[in-house]
């Protein structure tokens, strides 16, 4: 085997560690903000959107219960976080 070339299953290993380390961060995202949205809940402020205030529609809460903004804030705030 010629060197300067990794094997097959090195370059596999990597791409699986790659791929358990992002599914790792959106599980801790999505464990984040459901404790958000339970604190949300507790508040009173459950189903409005916390960035303009204005309801949540029932069809997108019933799709994701932890969602605490609208979709048109969802799309700004992640548009802003995005790394
Ligand atoms: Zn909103």
């Amino acid at each position: 085997m010629s060197k300067g070339f990794r094997s097959a299953d090195e370059t596999q290993a990597l791409s699986d560690q790659a791929v358990s380390e992002t599914i790792g961060e959106i599980l801790a995202k999505d464990r984040q903000q459901e404790e958000h949205a339970a604190e949300v809940r507790a508040h009173g402020g459950y189903g409005m959107c916390e960035d303009c205030g204005r309801a949540i529609g029932k069809e997108r809460l019933e799709a994701l219960p932890s969602a605490t903004r609208c979709v048109a804030c969802q799309a700004t705030w992640e548009q802003a976080n995005r790394p």
